[in-house]
């Protein structure tokens, strides 16, 4: 059926790809220059080589090529991330993108032609647009998972309840091993792209880095599938990670619209059709991906601003909020309304059990002493969190390293597909089997006044929880339990296993249960430890497999699980103290909630963001002060080990990412960038052109050197040639494919007034060729090269060179030259002296960590610092 489908889906994401500017010109450029074709013809660096030693090790798929090297995920945050020759190469292949039209004549004739008064207008509905469609495919999702979750418990427990063990061992791990299959096949087979959760992509797209296929149609498709099978079946993942990388494939995607259906003119989707707005639009997606994944609006914008945008605007931050206002709701409307895909009849009642994800009923007070284990809590969670990181990319890196010493292709997509499958195996083996070995606990749930099912059950330690997760989680080694009245009150024995509630159930309804407040002592250490070491480990595990698959929700009961283990100990140290006590404050409900935050906090390294989450998923305010506590302590102890996960995670797909501020430290000393200039990194001798050029000169020079800009230079009065402007390769690929636009013979640049008059006729030229085909790179500079029929012809760059290209002076600070590129997302700067004569050249890829580290070591040495 995908396959099918896929095939009346457009080829690639290049339909999706925004022009440099506009419809006329940017639409000619981008839908003839950034075919695959010439991205492999015109791509600077060459394919990685295969690995020499066995310290580095590559693995090449369809779309993603990575290398892996071992053992160096111990760096503090605070340290160079140091990359190996060869992801150094990998590194090369990703290309920036052009955040900034080229600001030339013709680009100005196209912004006069623009009607840019209901802009700001189209803006907002656009952005409200992409909430909606994000808060749709959000609600098919969960509905969808629920629905898969639901039936394989149901029908396991059938089973067991009917003493069938063995045959409800054999239905939940079938089912389970079916679904992981069926999401990695997916994958595997069909969208590489939409493997793992797409953020460490996102967000080097954000930060400006071109990376393919990730926003196609056919991975969103795939990574929907993939999700909601791998999640569905009981895979210890969460739907977040992917909700973030759907949210920017529907914000691509739709203010892209025209670019895809390239034969329909549609005006409302052209005007966006430019690299910022894109860039915007993919951001509000990523925001409203997690508020709707979590039901948190302020949360996801927070998520957004803090992980994964590197470019925020306070008007980007209000249309954020709106586009998190719209797909939370819609997504919690249609929630309302349905379970499972059963019509419950609630439609736009936003009930707390429904509405809020893991709704905490009765939270308690605080006192200044909760302070003490919040800390302590936030000193593990930084350490776990920090191992969590190492063991992950330890995983990523073995698995990679298997998978490349296998020879042959589908042996290695047999072990794809079966990864997810044996971790299956393993997690219903561990849910059905495990719980057997604990005992049952006797409980007593209380049935109220009105006749509805009790509210409360109370164990033998008279302390609470709700009877509906008792019901829902009665294990069938336990004891079904009888009903009585007593007096207007029904009152139900039973016996309940405290695995079988985090183990043998829905995470989120394992997470519920670990957050039940006056429910001291529901857990004890045995299950809570057991289901501890079965968490990290299967989450680490199967995070990097071949399926679509996030980590947030694991990690949130992974902390819970430590928090309630540090909340029992303090029980069992000061006793059982309920309401209105001094020491109720000692909740170990309240103590996983922290420890969910704590542990976020330690792995990614966020504060704001989770803190409003965690506050938005249990709606206990009350614990505000310990979480933000807790996830203060555990940044600062996890930054003292490892980077953040995400950014490690940039780092070993070799994702080219630049830093807010810079990091470079060179022996043991953080670098201070003021202290050197521009003309200490900077690349020369610098390829330049003239503005009038020789049209064989100008393929030959296209061809010899791979780089994507080159400044333009003219002669001044004195004879000098001082810098004028910039041209990148795809502009001058244009220009080398319209005969039209060269005269034969040096011509003298055009002056200020012939210039306007020459766009006007420049451009309608370059509209005649805007729907031509794809044309090959390569061939097209051999031939204007070599061919004497172009020998007497120049051409007039004047129209189209970019003359907005920033220049600074080669004495110009480094620290505000990386300033310049990270805050205004710029891919060239060039250098110049007090003449202003062209004398290096800076990249955004040259102010890489580790590529300054390599230019300023020796420098360092030679010169005081
Ligand atoms: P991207 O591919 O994202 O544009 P890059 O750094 O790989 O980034 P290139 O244009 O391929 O970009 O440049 C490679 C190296 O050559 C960089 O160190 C850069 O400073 C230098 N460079 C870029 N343009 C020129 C040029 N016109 N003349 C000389 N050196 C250049």
């Amino acid at each position: 059926l995908i396959m099918s489908f896929s095939s009346v889906l457009p080829e690639d994401e290049d339909f999706f790809r925004a022009p440099n500017y506009g419809d006329d010109l940017g639409g000619v450029r981008r839908r003839t220059y950034t075919t695959s074709a010439v991205r492999t013809s015109v791509s600077r660096a060459p394919k990685p080589a295969p690995p020499k030693d066995d310290t580095v090790f590559a693995v090449k798929d369809d779309e993603n090529f990575s290398v892996f090297a071992k053992g160096r995920d111990y760096e503090p945050v605070y340290v160079t991330h140091e990359y190996t020759e060869q992801e150094k190469d990998t590194l090369n292949t990703y290309e920036s993108c052009d955040y900034l039209p080229n600001h030339s004549h013709i680009f100005k004739h196209w912004i006069k032609r623009q009607n840019i008064s209901d802009l700001e207008t189209d803006r907002w509905v656009m952005i409200g647009l992409i909430g909606f469609v994000i808060g749709v495919v959000s609600f098919f999702l969960h509905q969808l998972i629920e629905r898969i979750d639901h039936l394989k418990w149901r029908i396991t427990k059938d089973l067991l309840k009917d003493e069938r063990i063995w045959e409800g061992w054999l239905f939940c791990a079938g089912y389970s091993m079916l679904f992981a299959v069926f999401a990695a096949t997916v994958v595997v087979f069909w969208r590489p792209s939409a493997g793992g959760s797409g953020m460490p992509e996102v967000t080097g797209y954000l930060n400006g880095t071109q990376i393919r296929r990730i926003f196609s149609i056919r991975t969103l498709i795939a990574k929907f599938l993939s999700c909601v099978a791998a999640i569905g079946c009981g895979m210890p993942i969460g739907p977040e990670g992917p909700m973030i990388h759907m949210g920017a494939s529907v914000g691509s995607g739709l203010s892209q619209l025209s670019g895809y259906l390239k034969r329909i003119n549609l005006p409302f989707f052209e005007r966006f059709k430019n690299p910022e707005d894109k860039r915007n639009f993919i951001t509000a997606g990523v925001a409203a991906g997690v508020s709707a994944a979590f039901g948190a609006p302020v949360g996801g914008l927070l998520f957004c601003m803090e992980e994964v945008s590197s470019f925020w605007t306070k008007t980007l931050a209000w249309q954020i909020f709106f586009c998190c206002i719209i797909a939370t709701s819609t997504s919690d409307i249609f929630n309302s309304a349905f379970e499972r895909f059963q019509i419950i009849g609630m439609f736009g009642e936003f009930r707390t059990s429904r509405y809020i994800l893991f709704n905490v009923d009765e939270a308690v007070d605080i006192n200044i002493l909760m302070f003490i284990p919040s800390v302590i809590i936030g000193v593990i969670g930084g350490l776990l969190g920090s191992l969590f990181t190492i063991l992950n990319l330890k995983i990523h890196r073995y698995r990679k390293r298997i998978l490349a010493s296998i020879s042959r292709q589908w042996v290695v997509r047999l072990v794809r597909l079966l990864e997810p499958a044996l971790i299956m195996l393993i997690m219903s083996s561990f849910s059905v089997f495990l719980p057997m070995a604990f005992s049952c606990i006797p409980f007593t749930c209380i049935k109220g006044e009105t006749g509805i099912l009790s509210e409360y059950c109370v164990n033998d330690t008279m302390n609470k929880y709700d009877s509906h997760f008792v019901e829902e989680n009665i294990f069938h080694t336990c004891n079904v339990g009888t009903y009585y009245l007593d007096g207007t009150t029904f009152v139900y024995n039973g016996t309940y296993n405290e695995l079988s509630l985090l183990i043998f159930s829905s995470k989120d309804e394992a997470m519920k249960t670990l957050y039940l407040r006056n429910s001291h002592k529901m857990f004890n250490y045995g299950p809570l430890f057991a289901s501890l070491a079965i968490y990290f480990v299967m989450v680490c595990w199967s995070a990097g497999t071949s399926v679509a698959a996030g980590i947030l929700v694991p990690m949130l009961m992974i902390g819970a699980l430590y928090g309630r283990i540090v909340g029992l100990i303090m029980v069992d140290i000061f006793g059982v103290h309920l309401d209105d006590d001094y020491l109720s404050w000692m909740d170990p409900g309240a103590f996983a909630l922290i420890g969910s935050a704590s542990f976020f906090g330690g792995v990614a390294r966020l504060a704001p963001a989770i803190t409003v989450i965690m506050m938005e998923l249990t709606n206990d305010l009350k614990v505000l002060l310990p979480v933000m506590t807790a996830v203060m302590v555990s940044k600062w102890v996890g930054d003292f080990f490892t980077h953040p996960y995400f950014h490690a995670l940039l780092e070993l797909k070799c994702i080219p990412f630049l830093n807010q501020h810079p990091h470079v430290r060179i022996d043991s000393t953080n670098v201070k960038l003021d202290l050197f200039a521009a003309e200490d990194i900077m690349a020369f001798p610098v390829v330049s052109l003239n503005l009038v050029e020789h049209v064989p000169k100008i393929a030959q020079i296209l061809l010899d050197y791979q780089h994507n800009g080159f400044p333009v230079v003219r002669k001044n009065k004195e004879g000098k040639r001082v810098f004028y402007g910039l041209m990148t390769r795809s502009d001058l690929l244009v220009l080398l494919d319209h005969r039209s636009v060269m005269c034969q013979g040096p011509v003298e640049p055009m002056n200020d007034e012939t210039v306007d008059i020459a766009s006007i006729e420049y451009d309608k030229m370059l509209k005649g060729k805007k729907d031509e085909e794809e044309i090959n790179t390569r061939f097209l500079l051999q031939f204007v090269a070599e061919n004497s029929d172009y020998k007497d012809y120049y051409v007039d760059m004047t129209p189209y060179v970019n003359q907005s290209a920033l220049s600074i002076q080669t004495k110009f600070s480094l620290q505000r030259a990386y300033t310049l590129i990270s805050a205004l997302g710029l891919r060239h700067l060039v250098v110049v002296n007090g003449n202003n004569e062209v004398r290096g050249m800076i990249t955004r890829k040259d102010l890489m960590g580790h590529h300054m580290v390599e230019f300023l070591s020796p420098i360092l040495q030679t010169r005081p610092y």
